[in-house]
């Protein structure tokens, strides 16, 4: 078995407290997932990002395919060893990379030409060579690979779009199926192997969405992912779509939406049914001096922190939190230090799991329906 999933508790407003059992990690869900791009979530060591008690992080294929290579990377046993992250990890496609960051991309029936951001060299990406490339780099969950409808989209664009995503669910899948076995650490005698999951895509049509949960459904995935979201939509498409697509899924199997969100987003969310999320918003807005805290959002470059010496969340228990003050992180910012970055994604990722650790004690307990504030 790859993954087993097992419901611990759930709500009549849909949300569920469950456990996730992965090859490398059992995962408490709903969960948020820290993004290792590069193979580092940036800025952060992996014995830091233990002991805020991450239990799964994200690579990016696009990024570790372009450097240092999935070769490598399988030759030295993977991304859990090469990174030295004991923990689970899930991959990305690589699909929204190369839409997003790759030069002079074009799309085929076939897959997807692109250059790289690195050095312009030209690649090409088919559900095949996705799943190859991520079955090299072994994380516990690979994703099918997709194409995410930008926004906004026609209507013909977005059917278009969903009619490669399908096309491109199927190759991925068999292709997976058939090579499942070669990830670096599989061991036949406990059958431990990587799992695969679908995306929803459609764009903000919701008819779309629905017929693409329930053809990718019959494919009978791993789990589910609904992407394509927090492109640019207003929130109230983001919540909407969400809405349409959860009720369809399997309840016996992980949901993962993908790139969100804020603080309140991610509760939100994990209140309606929703797993498994990871978004670049902590790690990214910390490089920027901007923290989140339980008392809103703090901008910790501004003059106003230059001799405040409360630490930056008073209502946090992080190791920043217990040590430094805002005025010491102001003047790391301020300095140019690159201890800043350290210290603000320290606080920021741990307000991020400090939110789903309560929404998993909420969930837990919770005989009758949570109130979902907008
Ligand atoms: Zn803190």
């Amino acid at each position: 078995m790859a993954l087993t999933f097992n419901l611990v508790n759930s709500t009549p407003a849909g949300g569920r407290r469950a456990r996730l059992f992965l090859p490398h990690q059992t995962v408490e869900t709903p969960v948020f997932m820290p993004v290792g791009t590069q193979g580092t979530v940036k800025a952060v060591p992996q014995d830091a990002l233990e002991s805020l008690g991450a239990e799964i992080i994200l690579g990016n294929t696009y990024h570790l395919y372009l450097r240092p290579g999935h070769e490598p990377i399988r030759r030295m046993g993977g991304l859990h060893r090469f990174i030295s992250w004991p923990r689970a990890l899930l991959t990305d496609s690589g699909g929204f990379q190369v839409f997003s960051l790759s030069q002079l991309r074009k799309v085929t029936e076939d897959g997807v030409q692109f250059r790289s951001h690195l050095d312009g060299s030209l690649h090409s990406f088919t559900p095949e060579h996705s799943i190859h490339v991520q079955i090299a780099l072994g994380a516990d969950i690979c994703m099918s690979f997709d194409e995410c409808t930008e926004y906004p989209a026609s209507r013909s664009r977005a059917e278009e779009s969903l009619r490669l995503t399908m096309a491109w669910a199927h190759r991925s899948l068999a292709h997976f199926r058939a090579h499942r076995q070669d990830v670096p650490w599989f061991d036949p005698k406990v059958c431990r192997t990587q799992c695969c999951f679908g995306i929803v895509q459609g764009g903000m049509y919701a008819d779309l969405r629905r017929q693409c949960a329930e053809r990718l459904i019959e494919l009978d995935f791993d789990g589910y992912a609904i992407g394509g979201l927090s492109v640019g939509e207003p929130r109230e498409l983001t919540l909407e779509m969400i809405s349409e697509v959860l009720p369809l899924l399997p309840k016996d199997k992980p949901r993962y939406v993908m790139g969100v969100g804020y603080p309140d987003e991610i509760e939100q969310y994990a209140r309606l049914g929703v797993d498994m999320m990871d978004c670049v918003l902590p790690t990214r807005a910390a490089r920027h001096a901007l923290l989140f805290t339980s008392e809103g959002r703090l901008n910790i470059k501004n003059k106003q922190f230059a001799e405040d010496q409360n630490p930056p969340d008073p209502a946090c228990t992080c190791p920043v939190c217990r040590r430094y003050s805002r005025a010491y992180l102001r003047h790391l910012v301020q300095a140019g230090e690159p201890l800043a970055a350290t210290l603000n994604s320290i606080h920021n990722l741990a307000f991020y799991l400090g939110i789903m650790q309560r929404v998993r004690a909420s969930l837990a307990s919770a005989p009758t329906p949570i109130s979902i504030d907008p």
